[in-house]
């Protein structure tokens, strides 16, 4: 489309967003480069640029106040400091307030330098998020400076935090921002919804907006900035809503134009599998193939997302898909999000397919050297499936004839690793069809907005047999009988998982955590076969470990949350997953959804630390109740939203700004109605909207 601006004074007052950042004051190419990394080029790129939350440093809070979970700042001199070096090193400090209740500050990575500071008497001003320890309240890695006499004055507003990268301060960007704001022009330049489509809404203008959650005054509604629900930050969520929804609009429209190979095989290789399988497709699973076989008979690309709870049987269905086109002389790619999983797809879809004469080719990362040249000789020669990693999408990677993309799991890949991968089918103005799996339930009004761009089919049904997982929630206090219990399970032969979890979303505390657990239930488990898999090991060991675990060599394994997805084990009967109250229910399902794949009675439990939050509550208690992935689906959405339910929250997907698909969607039928009015009447502000929040370099460009 190309971009039909009016020449005059608005326009010419307009470009001042559109000036690279090098424009302000000190911003040489190393700062430059750095704030490329997070996609700030121009100035409106610092405008957009929105707080990621708040942290409230305008008040202290006395230490038995604190509650749980809850950030605050709080005060206090040091009484202890205390290192110590089970299992690895770890420095505490405990910290006491005028009316002497105790806080610890517990380090994991700390320096000399730091203990050395710590002496007792200092006084340290602290902030983070508390977390109940084994001595009363604690925050781990709280950022902290030391007060002396004259003291420090609390902050007169909200403190905005903003996402950053490496070499990228707050302070720095908060200033940068600052110097940024200084050239935001009025509201007739700045809005890009015309008017008469606005003025229903009754919202805020876009730049009292911006100008509001950048710097809240200090009579600002805090609570509501906090929970993201001040008329400031809805109005900017409205228009980041709008603009994603346009982009998705933009991109079916542009993937629709092309053409596409008619997939429609002779249904002998089809047949064949059918034949060999020991058991009978579920209803299910054949009207989605039928779905999927009049999509892809057709001479435009399909766009399809196949929607099915964990161990719904979503495999077969893609092996079905990709003899469609096999059948038709074109070659498939299957792609899974992580290594482990996509090896657990080229077992299956090997056993499957083997006796049929077809050998999938194998590409992830590790795949190197000679391996990798056989591979990729294949793939541009005569393979006729691959299976692999996001390796796929590499620019040496060639096809001869790439007829069908599936992508596994969706939610862990973005939109446009699904172009780059369909991209690799190109061929003058046709592309390969496009199959989707994913087994998080999305309730349909956010599947509209989430997945605006694909059709979905959903395999409602479990296949027959499958007995209900048996979940019940422990107290911690009862770990003991929890690994008594264990210890029977696996004398009985059956196969455990025990799952770490930590409420940082740090790959390094979490394996670290979960090598702690596994060295103590070495300890009390003498004699069984305890393994340990988790995010930090090289793809070789996991691989090594879960073939352990699968074979029966391994009894318990021990497992960060890196299990979540798509481990198949049927063999493993038992679930342990510690801290349960910290994980969302899209993901206590996930998890759980690893047992109960085999002929026997199953059971999870799950640990938690008291006391219980409401919502920890339950969720608890949703778990218990229920294993039907929409009925938890809706749960979470009610209780929480759509990032955990997304998983966007974990990986950042979805990668709003300000938006939250569940606390904001009762601006969706809003942004859907201006959308369509939007893209009919002004489709050249709709791309200047969609560049403004998602990116300059349409990302769609050639969708
Ligand atoms: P998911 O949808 O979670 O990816 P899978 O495709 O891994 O589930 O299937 C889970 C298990 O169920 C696999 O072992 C698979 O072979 C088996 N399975 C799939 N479809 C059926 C069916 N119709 N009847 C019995 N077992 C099935
Ligand atoms: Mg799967």
């Amino acid at each position: 489309m190309a971009r039909t601006e009016k020449k005059g004074l608005v326009d010419s007052a307009a470009d001042s967003g559109l000036d690279p950042v090098s424009v302000l004051p000190g911003v040489g190419p190393a700062l430059q480069a750095a704030l490329q990394r997070i996609g700030i080029t121009r100035i409106q790129d610092l405008w957009f640029h929105l707080p990621l939350r708040y942290e409230d440093r305008t008040r202290l809070t006395p230490i038995r106040d604190l509650r749980v979970g809850e950030s605050a700042q709080v005060e206090g001199t040091v009484e202890a400091v205390e290192r110590s070096f089970r299992f690895r090193p770890q420095l505490r400090v405990v910290i006491s307030d005028d009316a002497r209740t105790m806080l610890t500050l517990r380090f994991f990575n700390f320096r000399r330098s730091q203990v050395e500071q710590m002496n007792s008497g200092t006084r340290l001003r602290c902030y983070g998020q508390i977390r109940h320890g084994t001595q009363g309240p604690e925050i781990v890695h709280p950022q902290y400076q030391r007060v002396t006499d004259a003291g420090v004055e609390v902050e007169e507003s909200l403190t905005a935090i903003y996402p950053s990268t490496e070499g990228l301060g707050q302070k720095r960007i908060a200033s940068l921002i600052e110097l940024a704001l200084r050239k935001l022009p009025g509201d007739e330049v700045l809005e890009l919804v015309p008017r008469a489509l606005r003025k229903d809404l009754h919202m805020l203008s876009l730049r009292a907006a911006l100008l509001l959650v950048h710097r809240p005054p200090a009579d600002a509604d805090v609570a509501a900035l906090l929970l993201g629900t001040h008329p400031a930050q809805q109005r900017l969520a409205f228009e980041e809503l709008l603009s994603h929804h346009l982009s998705l609009r933009q991109l079916r429209m542009q993937i629709r134009r092309h053409g596409a190979p008619r997939l429609r095989g002779n249904g002998k290789l089809r047949k064949a599998l059918i034949k060999s399988l020991p058991f009978q497709l579920t209803a299910a699973q054949q009207r989605v193939s039928a779905e999927i076989a009049k999509d892809i008979a057709d001479a435009q690309p399909m766009l399809r997302l196949v929607q099915g709870d964990v161990g719904s049987g979503k495999t077969i269905v893609a092996a079905w898909a990709a003899l469609a086109a096999v059948e038709s002389g074109f070659q498939v790619a299957l792609m899974a999000p992580t290594e482990l999983l996509a090896e657990q797809h080229l077992r299956n879809l090997g056993t499957w397919l083997a006796p049929l004469g077809i050998e999938p080719v194998w590409l992830a990362g590790k795949v190197q050297g000679k391996a990798r040249a056989a591979a990729l000789a294949a793939l541009a020669g005569d393979a006729q499936l691959v299976v692999g990693t996001h390796a796929l999408m590499q620019q040496a990677v060639q096809f001869r004839d790439l007829g069908l993309v599936i992508i596994d799991e969706q939610h862990r890949f973005g939109v446009h690793q699904r172009l780059a991968l369909r991209d690799k089918g190109r061929d003058g103005d046709r592309v390969p069809h496009q199959l989707v799996l994913t087994a998080t339930p999305i309730p349909r009004t956010l599947a509209m907005t989430a997945y605006a761009d694909l059709d979905v089919s959903v395999i409602d049904e479990l296949p027959p047999g499958r007995t209900p997982v048996t979940t019940v929630a422990l107290s911690s206090s009862r770990r003991g009988e929890v690994i008594e219990r264990i210890r029977l399970a696996c004398a009985e032969g059956r196969q455990v998982y025990w799952v770490c979890t930590l409420i940082e979303e740090s790959e390094q505390l979490e394996a670290q955590a979960a090598e702690v657990a596994h060295a103590e239930l070495t300890g009390l488990l003498d004699g069984i076969p305890i393994g340990l898999v988790h995010g930090r090991l090289k793809p070789a060991e996991k691989q090594a470990v879960m073939d352990a675990f699968r074979s029966g060599r391994i009894a318990l394994l021990v497992a960060t949350t890196v299990i979540e997805v798509g481990v198949d084990v049927p063999n493993a009967s038992l679930m342990v997953i510690e801290n349960a109250e910290r994980l969302g229910l899209a993901q206590l399902h996930q998890l759980r959804g690893r047992v109960g794949r085999g002929g026997q009675a199953s059971s999870c439990v799950l640990l938690y630390q008291p006391p219980l939050s409401a919502m920890a509550r339950e969720r608890l208690t949703a778990m218990r109740e229920t294993s039907d992935g929409f009925v938890i689906a809706e749960k979470d959405l009610e209780l929480r939203g759509p990032g955990e339910l997304l998983g966007t929250r974990q990986t950042g997907r979805l990668e709003f700004r300000i938006a939250d698909l569940a606390r904001d969607a009762a601006l969706l039928v809003e942004v859907q109605r201006i959308g369509t009015l939007m893209s009919e009447q002004h489709p050249e502000l709709c791309e200047r909207l969609v560049a403004r929040w998602i990116g300059a370099a349409s990302q769609f460009a050639n969708a």
